[in-house]
């Protein structure tokens, strides 16, 4: 079974002004249908073809680049678009799960805004910023370079990512040209904050 392209769950101008239209529409239909493409030739007849991304990431240091950069590019957009909504909020409800573990893991959403907006600023060149629970439980916030992500046994901080922030260049360049932070801070307008808490009551 191939992996296919996911839809996007909501139209292409639905995260304006946050995140444009045309932005979403080459981000998903060129670069995600690329990697989507890509990894699936290059798994195309290997003893990992079928298997479950997950475990492609887990063992991505014995395989090809190709299948690191494009499996990882698959994983990270279709974690990307479902964090992500029109309705989104720029901070989780208080009372849920994810709000308490915010404030007993990181020392509070402030803290965690600062920590989460600055791995991402401070990522050089391409890459993405994440929140994830780690084998302990606990949250932690952390950056990666490229398609890599907190899955590859390759990662400086392994764990199950739950938010993850594409600051790639394709992802805001069209409307924020070098103003990564500005779209990092409008980013948090639109984090769809009900299903970072699912995963992260599915991860813990
Ligand atoms: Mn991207």
């Amino acid at each position: 079974m191939a992996f296919e392209l996911p839809a996007l769950p909501y139209a292409f101008d639905a995260l304006e002004p946050n995140i444009d239209a045309r932005t979403m529409e080459i981000h998903h239909g060129k670069h995600h249908a690329a990697y989507t493409n890509n990894l699936n030739a290059a798994l195309a007849g290997t003893e990992n073809e079928g298997k479950a991304i997950e475990d492609i990431l887990a063992n991505i240091s014995t395989l090809s680049p190709a299948i690191r950069n494009n499996g990882g590019g698959y994983y990270n957009h279709n974690l990307f678009w479902t964090i992500m909504s029109p309705d989104g909020s720029p901070t989780p409800a208080e009372g849920t799960a994810i709000h308490a573990a915010i404030t007993a893991d990181l020392g509070g959403f402030d803290n965690f805004k600062k920590e989460f907006s600055a791995a991402g600023a401070t990522r050089f060149g391409s890459g993405w910023a994440w929140l994830s629970v780690g084998a302990d439980g606990k949250l932690f916030v952390s950056s990666s370079p490229n398609q890599d992500n907190p899955l590859m046994d390759v990662a400086e901080k392994k764990g199950t990512p739950i938010l993850g922030m594409d600051v790639w260049e394709h992802a805001y360049y069209l409307n924020y040209q070098n103003r990564r932070p500005d779209y990092i801070e409008a980013f948090f307008n639109v984090i769809n904050w009900e299903e970072v808490n699912k995963r992260y009551l599915a991860a813990k």
